[in-house]
């Protein structure tokens, strides 16, 4: 660790995952730290996520990997099958020879346990203060450093500031003020009591069901006491970006024609929370002056990678090395923190794009789709996945 390099704090503009992971690879390289929230307390909604052992890399990189790796539930496999006719598409072991290849495990977890590993690291340095109930408006820099300004109309000085805020970031409105595309796909997510999950697929594994304009996934979390289930669904209505309540009523009048093993899933949440999603073209710049992006705000993504949370944490061990190998300069580490992530954000933004076609193809094409991976070995499997697992501290940074 360095030693502190000013009086003044940089500022965090958002508490989530990688707002968190951002304020401990900072405090990690020396600088203080304080982080501004909207949300009167710091947490994660109720739902799963997957963590590939690229995620892991960067908890390790940022001392919570054991915090991490002690919550999650490690799965013995991938799987894929036709929603429609049950079929095996593709099946991936993600056990010890995974393992071994790529040096971490792939797990699934409640997001408010990856969340919460990253909050003990930033209790624990005692160096990150957090504002709550303060959303960030307007960002004002100098030579010298940055003014967040909030809704109450308070101002909070910084040494420079990163904008965490998730998808509808207000610090990406303010530098770069694109637009969203939305997908007019439907997301709906629950988290159900293993007593209440059908035996028959009760699969220790990340489990997808892909289906015409539509998919199904599911797996265990918290030691295979509950599963998360999350359906996917092209709307028949025009969407707006946002998150509401679910209905049960709509989410069963999509998903006909199913085998009912893949169908059941839809019946089993009491309650869903109900996401219209978006994405926005990847971005060359993120970097502006004092002020940089990191995760949601830098590179909004559709979720069919399972990546976005992953490279938020990457981005903030990314960020604390490219400081380091700048000595702690914030323009010039700014600059190679985004030269060192523009092209891999995108790729990831726009595989996930491809994936849903792959994931929702019908017809001719849904044939194409369940041939694409036969015979292959998980060798093979693997070889394809290196460029995505197989990131890591040591080469997270671009030549420099
Ligand atoms: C259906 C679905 C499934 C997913 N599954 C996975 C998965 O399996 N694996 C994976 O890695 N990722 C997954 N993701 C993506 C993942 O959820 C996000 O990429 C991740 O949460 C991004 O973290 P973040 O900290 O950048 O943003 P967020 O989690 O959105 O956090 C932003 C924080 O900033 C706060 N905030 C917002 N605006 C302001 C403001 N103006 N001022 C102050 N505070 C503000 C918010 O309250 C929030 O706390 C999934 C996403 C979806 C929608």
């Amino acid at each position: 660790m360095s030693a502190p390099h000013s009086e003044l704090p940089v500022i965090v503009a958002g508490g989530g995952i990688g707002g968190l992971a951002a304020a401990l690879a900072l405090v990690r390289q020396g600088f203080r730290v304080k982080v501004l929230e909207q949300a009167p307390e710091l947490g994660e909604i109720g739902a799963g996520m997957q963590l590939g052992p690229n995620a892991f890399h960067a908890f390790d990189a940022l001392g919570v990997g054991e915090q991490a790796r002690k919550r999650a539930v490690y799965t013995d496999f991938m799987v894929m099958h036709d929603a429609i006719d049950e079929y095996q598409v593709g099946k991936i072991p993600t056990g010890e020879a995974f393992r071994q290849r790529f040096g971490n495990p792939y797990a699934v977890i409640h997001r408010a346990d990856a969340h919460g590993a990253l909050l003990e690291g930033v209790q624990a340095s005692g160096q990150i203060g957090f504002v709550t109930s303060t959303r960030v408006v307007r960002i004002e820099q100098d030579a010298t450093g940055v003014t967040a300004h909030d809704q109450q109309g308070q101002a909070h000085r910084g040494l420079a500031l990163i904008g965490a805020d998730g998808v509808k970031s207000v610090v990406r409105q303010q530098f770069v003020g694109d637009p969203a595309r939305v997908t007019g796909h439907v997301v709906y997510r629950a988290v159900v009591d293993k007593a209440d999950f059908p035996e028959d697929l009760r699969w220790n594994a990340a489990s997808i069901w892909v289906g015409p304009n539509c998919h199904l996934v599911h797996y265990p979390l918290r030691g295979g006491e509950q599963y998360n289930v999350v359906v996917t669904f092209h709307s028949r209505n025009t969407e707006e970006w946002g998150v509401t309540e679910g209905s049960q009523a709509e989410v069963q009048s999509y998903f006909q024609g199913l085998c009912p093993k893949a169908r059941q899933l839809i019946d089993l949440p009491k309650s869903w929370k109900r996401w219209a999603t978006a994405d926005r073209e990847p971005i060359g710049q993120w970097s502006f002056g004092r002020v940089t992006l990191l995760g949601d705000a830098a590179h909004p993504t559709t979720q069919y990678m399972a990546q976005g949370a992953c490279m938020a944490i990457e981005d903030a061990v990314t960020l604390g090395e490219s400081l380091r190998v700048h000595g702690n300069d914030i323009e010039k580490g700014f600059d190679l923190y985004q030269r060192s992530r523009v092209a891999r954000t995108a790729r990831i933004v726009l595989s996930s794009r491809e994936m849903g076609r792959i994931y929702h193809a019908k017809g001719v094409e849904r044939l194409v789709r369940n041939d694409l991976w036969k015979g292959r070995t998980p060798e093979r499997f693997y070889d394809a996945m290196e460029w995505l697992y197989g990131w890591n501290v040591q080469n997270c940074l671009a030549d420099h």
